[in-house]
């Protein structure tokens, strides 16, 4: 048996922390708000970061983003035996990546791991993880890792965290399109019928499908929440920016997302951006 630390309980980890739980592995959890470690049953509750990784084999981090993994890092760095692998499978960027296995002390293995899919995928077990990393690492987790959904190793450390980016960059970029699209229907008096009708010939057809039940509520209930795409946009646009790469719709879509965030959307999911778009107030 295994025995696993699981760092961070939020909306994603909590139900992928609760699979290995229910798949036999001996869990320890932790998380900043200890109140959401102690609804998981069937876990034991560490009070530090420290405490969680002392005697575990595998450490999986499930964190909101950058700044969370560098602030509970140096507990993992100080903790880990050799031997130990670290995943990481918040959306961080490469760089935190990078930053992070440096701080591993020699004998400890970093993988990243971050995920397509959101609370659904997580709950069934059937995210796609974005993995990077040594060969040997990837498959000796990867049984472990497929309880949670289908592992793809994309290349060496940082890859993960890289392809995580290149999706979410599509991702964002997709709704904000969808939106403007709209708000044109709307500004050049074609009914959202229409609308709907055109779009559905377009390479947005799926999108437009999918995302018309909450436009048409206005209710954009958290799945994955606004401020957190928010932030994705932001390490899209500093990834683009480092490497020399002119990226406007990137910058676009962060500063729709900013926009919406100031005005108090960042808690709703990442599409209530399609409602700030077109200037409809949260029906909830
Ligand atoms: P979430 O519900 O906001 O949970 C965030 C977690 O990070 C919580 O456990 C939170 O602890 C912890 N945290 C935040 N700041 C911290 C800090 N400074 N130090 C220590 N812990 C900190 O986020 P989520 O939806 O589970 O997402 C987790 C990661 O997966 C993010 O990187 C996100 O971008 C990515 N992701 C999310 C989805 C989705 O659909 N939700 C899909 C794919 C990828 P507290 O409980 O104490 O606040």
């Amino acid at each position: 048996m295994t025995t696993v630390a699981w760092l961070g309980l939020g909306a994603m980890g909590s139900r992928m922390a609760l699979r290995l739980v229910r798949a036999g592995h001996e869990v320890v959890v932790w998380n900043r708000s200890r109140a959401r470690a102690e609804e998981l049953a069937g876990a034991r509750v560490a009070a530090t970061p420290a405490d969680a990784v002392r005697h575990a084999d595998l450490v999986v981090s499930m964190l909101a983003g950058p700044a969370a993994v560098r602030e509970v890092g140096p507990a993992i760095a100080a903790q880990a035996r050799a031997g130990t692998t670290v995943i990481d499978m918040s959306t961080i960027g490469p760089d935190t990546v990078t930053w992070l296995r440096d701080a591993l002390p020699d004998g400890v293995t970093l993988l990243d791991a971050p995920v397509l899919g959101s609370v659904a995928e997580a709950e069934e077990g059937t995210l796609t993880l974005l993995v990077g990393g040594p060969d040997d690492a990837v498959t000796r987790w990867t049984p472990l890792l497929s309880e949670l959904g289908r592992p793809v190793h994309l290349g060496p450390s940082g890859a993960g965290a890289a392809a995580k980016l290149v999706a979410n960059n599509a991702l964002i970029g997709t709704v904000g399109v969808l939106a403007e699209s709209l708000s044109l229907a709307d500004a050049l008096g074609l009914p959202r019928d229409v609308a709907w009708q055109v779009l559905g010939l377009t390479p947005l057809a799926d999108q437009a499908r999918r995302r018309r039940p909450a436009i048409d509520s206005g209710s954009y209930p958290p799945r994955f929440a606004l401020s957190l795409a928010l932030k994705d946009a932001g390490l899209i646009v500093a990834a683009a920016e480092n490497a020399g790469r002119r990226m406007p719709l990137a910058r676009a879509g962060r500063a729709w997302l900013t926009e919406a965030d100031a005005a108090g959307r960042g808690g709703e999911d990442y599409t209530a951006l399609l409602g700030h778009i077109l200037g409809e107030e949260d029906q909830r």
